[in-house]
């Protein structure tokens, strides 16, 4: 896509190298996956847990298309909306320790409950690994993973996860609430960063 033919924010006029995803398609998708997902659980509650903050953007959009949707029974999905944070990188790197932010009470009262944990992007699915190992001493009823992104790597760990928005390349993506230092949440589409971009806003 030529920039030009799209709003990006002047402020960021020369950080970004190309549109990978317009909002307009990020939004159909999510539409689309927001029916399927709902169509997948029966009539008990699910928890929706937010991985901040890179996942806010999806889902907030994910969780009101749900609201709209039927379960497999034709009826709407009881929902309780959690967040979670995580964090694992530094620049464009991870930084290999992952740190999550539930207290093991919090963690407790997860036991027989049907989780779906919303993330924005899979990359070498190691935070995503760790994070569902630690889950798994808690007896859950039910984990599922949806995440907007999965990243094509060769560095992958193997782990997919249950719901995939879009497949994108080995690229380090910004925009739709994705960061690089916690610049570019405020940017609609799914973007490339350019050079310029990594050297005005490294650490
Ligand atoms: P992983 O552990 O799968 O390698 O990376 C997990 C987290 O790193 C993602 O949830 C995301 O927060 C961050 N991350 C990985 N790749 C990218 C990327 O291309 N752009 C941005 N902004 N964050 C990324
Ligand atoms: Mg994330
Ligand atoms: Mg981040």
């Amino acid at each position: 896509y030529k920039l030009d033919h799209f709003v990006v924010p002047g402020h960021y006029k020369d950080d970004v190298e190309s549109i990978l995803i317009p909002h307009g398609i990020i939004m159909d998708r999510i539409a689309k996956l927001a029916q399927i997902i709902t169509s997948e659980y029966d009539n008990e509650r699910v928890v929706v847990a937010c991985v901040l903050k890179g996942g806010h953007q999806f889902f907030s959009d994910l969780v009101n298309l749900m609201k709209k949707a039927l379960n497999k029974e034709g009826k709407t999905l009881p929902m309780t909306l959690d967040f979670i944070r995580v964090k694992s990188y530094e620049n464009d790197k991870s930084t290999g320790n992952v740190h999550i932010s539930m207290t093991e009470k919090e963690l407790k009262e997860l036991k027989g409950k049907n989780l779906l944990l919303v993330e924005d992007i899979i990359d070498t699915g190691k935070t995503m690994q760790r994070l569902l190992e630690t889950l798994s001493k808690y007896e859950l009823k039910s984990v599922k993973v949806a995440s907007l992104l999965l990243k094509k790597t060769p560095l992958s760990c193997g782990y997919v996860p249950d719901y995939v928005g879009f497949a994108v390349p080995d690229l380090f993506v910004v925009g739709y609430c994705l960061d690089y230092n916690d610049i570019f949440r405020d940017l609609d589409h799914i973007c490339a960063i350019s050079e310029t971009g990594k050297k005005s806003y490294a650490v």
